[in-house]
């Protein structure tokens, strides 16, 4: 296929056209990363995911780093973007090892930080597109296969692994959201039951339980206790609402953000996370 759908060269970013690292032709797979704290890029607008590219190039060109140009390849950001680090035909100062066999990608996300169906879907493009077009194999790894660092966090390196990455690219779509999407109070059936499951699976059992048949409270009614549970929710992921009697486009972003970052506590419960360069 053709270059990403949404690619942001470095003559777009004001960058010289090639960095200043050796050439070389990376055939052998994509590298994943992360960012070692939390961004938060996905409830910003794109451009901010342009100005942390131009720090994170200051800082890896600074006197900390000393590097010729931004150690990675490239940054697939929330909002779909595949934005040019290195780019095509440069050794990397991203994962020693592999600098010269391998192509980089980060996802700028932070260890709790969401990432988005968006992403996902350029780091496929991204991956399609060095397969067709640049020879390269395409296998799909997290920075951690080289070397001992807790990036791509948790949740990427699941990603990594369970083959997120290497699935066709095209819109993925947010079947949970379009299920769960216009329920409100008084509701019953079987997208109520979804919606309750959603709710379980981000830690709010005990607010369904009471109300249901049911001992796990997925009853397929919408009631008190899933109101209470969806508002919950919501302000678990720091939502200022105040009522959980219907679920509107907001909400349903909201309570699929409430199970990725449950989903992410209970990963990192108990785990001592050492962090380091990424
Ligand atoms: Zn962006
Ligand atoms: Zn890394």
């Amino acid at each position: 296929m053709d270059q990403p759908t949404n690619y942001v060269t470095r003559s777009d970013l004001g960058w010289p056209s090639t960095s200043g690292g050796n050439s070389a032709t990376p055939r052998s797979g994509l590298v994943v990363h992360y960012d070692s704290s939390d961004q938060n890029l996905a409830n910003k607008p794109h451009a901010d995911c342009l100005t942390y590219w131009r720090n994170t190039r200051s800082f890896h060109m600074g006197p900390q780093r000393g590097w010729a140009d931004v150690g990675y390849s490239w940054l697939s950001c929330s909002h779909g973007y595949v934005i040019e680090g290195r780019g095509l035909g440069r050794e990397q100062a991203a994962q020693p090892g592999g600098n010269r066999t391998h192509y980089s990608v980060t996802l700028a996300t932070g260890p709790n930080d969401a990432i988005t169906d968006d992403q996902i879907n350029a780091v496929r493009e991204l991956r399609r597109w060095l397969m067709d077009d640049h020879g390269n194999a395409g296998t799909v790894l997290g920075h951690r296969d080289f070397t001992a660092t807790s990036c791509p966090g948790d949740r990427a390196y699941r990603m990594v692994q369970d083959g997120t990455f290497t699935g066709a690219p095209g819109a993925i779509t947010s079947e949970g959201d379009e299920e769960m999407l216009g329920l409100s109070r008084g509701d019953k059936g079987a997208r109520v039951e979804s919606l309750q499951t959603s709710l379980r699976h981000a830690g709010f059992a005990d607010l369904l339980g009471p109300y249901g048949p049911r001992e796990d409270g997925v009853d397929g009614d919408y009631g008190q206790g899933t109101e209470d549970a969806v508002l919950a929710a919501r302000q678990y992921v720091g939502s200022g609402a105040s009522s959980g009697a219907s679920v509107s486009g907001p909400a349903a972003a909201q309570i699929r953000r409430a199970v990725v970052k449950r989903d992410i506590e209970r990963a990192l419960d108990g785990l001592d996370l050492t962090e380091g360069a990424c």
